[in-house]
């Protein structure tokens, strides 16, 4: 299901296969968090080239249910998507509700019980449930659930979580096969499942999460918790080592990840499956990304950075966004854009680029027009995926 074409060092080019279509690795997924990309619709996404998203498991189970989306028959259908669709397997939503307010649910070996936040009804969370969930959905790609603690927990309740996410990895995947033999869906129309490496920042825990993982046989494998540190440095070594942990057959999945720049540094480490909020988030608060040049020439002056450079290239990935080669970021909202006429981005031919000016772009903001969020969110969408096709 998965194949690679080539190979540079760690940085490899490949094809995967999903019963929703064929997919170039490596791809980078919007998140269609509630099954929506907020603001788009479905021909604006496919007007700029989105193929795969990542919807979220534990808010498509609160709202508007997995019996209404069976009904509907399917993710895909309720989406009227076409293409790829992964989800979460609900863990990390759950998780960081009860460690930022440990009254609304608890964590123990077997299972996760919490309440909602929308209505306060007692919900309960097993690996089994996961799973069946992510059938439900009927997505192409999912993920077990695992136990992912905030990384400056003490080293013995992190070595705890390794342990959890191990024996839950194994009620996942047993699901997984009872799920498939129980709806004979058949191995050309599977979904591709993945484990996630949990372990926070030692090396050790990695490693032996991984080993246990790879144990029990995936389609491939994720980066599990936070890729910064509490200084809010991306920590590059950590990826470059948890993605030679993982074998070449699999695909390599850095969830969350991220910033264009720690996009081609984990490419180049081997990574090929991203998804993050950054460029529509982003996009909605005024925040737009301007390409310094022609993304594919910057972009290969980029990758080919000595790696013996690796200490100056993660000092300068911690310096202001605006000091790196290939893009800088701009604050439409900003005063000095209320008179600027020129285009948003000179090199972009996405409808903002195409029809407005940075002082039209500028009004919109100001007036609190919806048409902003969705004029910059396609403009920033573009630029992610521009940057992905330049890779
Ligand atoms: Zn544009």
């Amino acid at each position: 299901m998965f194949g690679i074409i080539s190979q540079e060092k760690n940085k490899r080019r490949g094809l995967l296969a999903t019963k929703s279509g064929e997919i170039n690795t490596p791809f980078f997924m919007p998140d269609a968090t509630r099954g929506l990309v907020k603001s788009l619709g479905k021909d604006d996404l496919e007007s700029i080239g989105v193929g795969p998203m990542v919807v979220n498991t534990y808010h498509l189970y609160l709202e508007p249910g997995v019996d209404l989306i069976r009904k509907a028959g399917g993710i895909n259908k309720f989406m009227n998507w076409p293409y790829s669709l992964l989800s979460d397997s609900g863990g990390y939503q759950v998780f960081s509700l009860i460690h930022k307010n440990p009254k609304l649910g608890k964590i123990t070996s077997d299972k996760v019980v919490f309440r909602s936040p929308l209505n306060g009804t007692l919900h309960e969370l097993t690996p089994e449930k996961s799973i069946q969930i992510q059938f439900d959905l009927d997505v192409d790609m999912m993920v077990a659930l695992d136990d992912c603690p905030p990384n400056n927990y003490p080293k013995e309740k992190i070595k705890a979580s390794v342990e959890r996410t191990i024996k839950w990895a194994q009620r996942c995947k047993a699901e997984y096969e009872k799920q498939l033999a129980k709806r004979n869906i058949k191995d050309d129309r599977r979904p591709l499942i993945f484990g996630v490496i949990q372990g926070g920042e030692h090396l050790d825990l990695r490693k032996y999460c991984a080993e246990e993982l790879i144990k029990i046989g995936w389609d491939g494998l994720g980066f599990g918790a936070r890729h910064h540190d509490e200084k809010g440095n991306f920590m590059e070594d950590l990826l470059e080592f948890t993605a030679n942990l993982i074998p070449q057959n699999y695909l390599r999945f850095a969830l969350g990840v991220g910033t264009p720049q720690d996009i081609i540094r984990c490419i180049n480490f081997g990574w090929d499956m991203f998804d993050c909020v950054i460029p529509t988030r982003e996009g909605r608060h005024g925040r737009i990304f301007i390409r310094k040049g022609e993304l594919s020439s910057v972009i290969a002056s980029e990758a080919k950075q000595p790696l013996n450079n690796k200490k100056e290239i993660a000092t300068s990935l911690t310096a202001p966004r605006n000091d790196n080669l290939f893009y800088e970021t701009i604050n439409i909202n900003n005063e000095k854009f209320k008179t600027d006429f020129t285009p948003v981005d000179k090199n972009c031919d996405c409808e903002l680029c195409r029809s407005y000016s940075r002082a039209y772009l500028h009004h919109l903001f100001a007036v609190e027009e919806p048409l902003a969020m969705r004029l910059a969110s396609i403009h920033n969408l573009k630029f992610y995926l521009d940057l992905m096709r330049s890779i």
